[in-house]
Order: structure tokens, then C-alpha cells, then sequence
């Protein structure tokens, strides 16, 4: 048997800098994780800044199984494996219950197959697809654990009606008649209200025209957030 080492970080941890350079130097062959979601995403990215990568990286539910993991690390956490315990349950029990609305809603893949898709970045049903968008890599503020390549780019509105008739191809293409937008930066509200009223009505006009639908979410360090008409 190899050689197994417990590497502790204190609990409200803002960084972790250094319990990813023990894993770094340990090369392990299996990196076991049991955090809380806000650890797991500081995890994820400080492993990301450092060029670490574990060959195999196993999550024992927790943090890992929340969504807003997936939301807040995007393609940085392809390739987690993530362990969640779920249990259908006897007939008419509330789990039953919830399984069968999961169902409908999500097709006919069990909650873990469908968060393994998720954090593969795949399509997770024949219904909804999910995609991260970045309008820009430009940040307001400069966090120390950060990971982004912060180059002076702007997603133009002349290249939006492009990417809404490629998103809008695919998802015809594969019978997909929902699509998660999840926007991200650098800080994507830096381009501004008046930016996404827009790209909101763009592309949810040319889904409408095509029978689907468009889903928006909005990721942002709220620093420029005022008040509607203070601004
Ligand atoms: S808020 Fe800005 S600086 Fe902080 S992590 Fe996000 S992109 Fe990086």
C-alpha cells in the first residue's frame, strides 16, 4: 500500500495556498476531498493559479455536490469525480416524489449521472443545455487567489447575433428546447446593465422565433451594483 497523508486546512480558510503546495510536492496518486462549497471553489481555483492537477480528483459529496460549485468554477472542475448519496425511496415517499419530478424535468438520468455529465461540461439531457459566457475577461477588482487572464476584450454586439444563431442551431440540432446561460467574467457586469438588457432581448427574440428558450444567469462580485435609477 502507498503512502497516505491527511492535509488539514482551518475551518473559514481564505486561502489554501499552501495545503495545494503539499499536494504538489506529495504528487498523490488520488486527491480525497470532504469540503464545504465555499472551500471546494477556493480549492478548485487555487489549484487552477498554481498549475496542479491531481490524476485523479474524488469529492465526497458536500460542497462538491452543490450547484453553485459547478456555477462558480465552470471548466476548471472537468474531470472531478464527485460521490452523492441518493436514494429513491418506497412509493409516494417525498424522495419518490422528487425523483419522479427530477425525472420529467431533467430526462431519465439519476441526479449523480447528471451532475457527472455537468462536471464533464456536457449536455445533460435531450432538454437543457448549459453554457458558460464570458463577455469579457476584464475585472474591477484584483482578489489575490485569482485566475484570470484579465486582457482588455469585450464580447462586441455585432458577434452576439453569431453566437445566438450557433447556440440556437445546436440546441435544434440535438432536440434541445432549453438553454442555461450562465455569465461570467472577469466581472461581467462591467459591461453594464444597458449591455445585457440588450443581449437579453436579442437572444431571446431569436429563440422565440425558433420555438426555444433562453435561460439567463448572472455571476458578478456586485461591486458595481447600485440601486435601479441611482445610477
Ligand atoms: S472578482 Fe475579479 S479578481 Fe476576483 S476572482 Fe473574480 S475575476 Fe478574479
Amino acid at each position: 500500500m502507498g503512502t497516505i497523508i491527511d492535509v488539514a486546512y482551518p475551518a473559514n480558510a481564505t486561502a489554501v495556498q499552501s495545503q495545494v503546495l503539499q499536494l504538489k510536492e506529495k504528487k498523490p496518486d488520488v486527491v480525497l476531498m470532504i469540503t464545504y462549497t465555499s472551500d471546494a471553489i477556493l480549492f478548485a481555483r487555487t489549484m487552477q493559479a498554481q498549475d496542479y492537477k491531481p490524476p485523479m480528483l474524488l469529492a465526497d459529496d458536500a460542497g462538491y455536490s452543490d450547484p453553485s460549485f459547478l456555477k462558480a468554477t465552470g471548466k476548471i472542475s472537468q474531470g472531478t469525480f464527485n460521490r452523492s448519496s441518493w436514494s429513491v425511496g418506497p412509493a409516494g415517499s417525498h424522495t419518490a416524489l422528487i425523483a419522479k419530478m427530477y425525472k420529467e424535468k431533467r430526462s431519465s438520468l439519476t441526479f449523480t449521472d447528471w451532475w457527472m455529465f455537468a462536471l464533464r461540461g456536457e449536455t445533460v439531457s435531450g432538454r437543457v443545455f448549459s453554457v458558460i459566457l464570458l463577455p469579457t475577461s476584464e475585472c474591477n477588482v484584483a482578489c489575490d487567489y485569482c485566475f484570470e487572464r484579465k486582457e482588455p476584450h469585450r464580447l462586441s454586439p455585432t458577434l452576439l447575433p453569431l453566437l445566438t444563431r450557433r447556440l440556437l442551431d445546436h440546441l435544434e440540432n440535438e432536440h434541445i428546447e432549453e438553454c442555461e446561460i450562465y455569465w461570467q467574467g472577469g466581472e461581467a457586469m462591467i459591461m453594464g446593465p444597458a449591455w445585457f438588457e440588450n443581449a437579453g432581448e436579442v437572444m431571446n427574440r431569436a429563440a422565440a422565433e425558433r420555438g426555444r428558450q433562453f435561460v439567463h444567469y448572472l455571476q458578478t462580485n456586485l461591486i458595481s451594483y447600485s440601486r435601479p435609477g441611482t445610477e
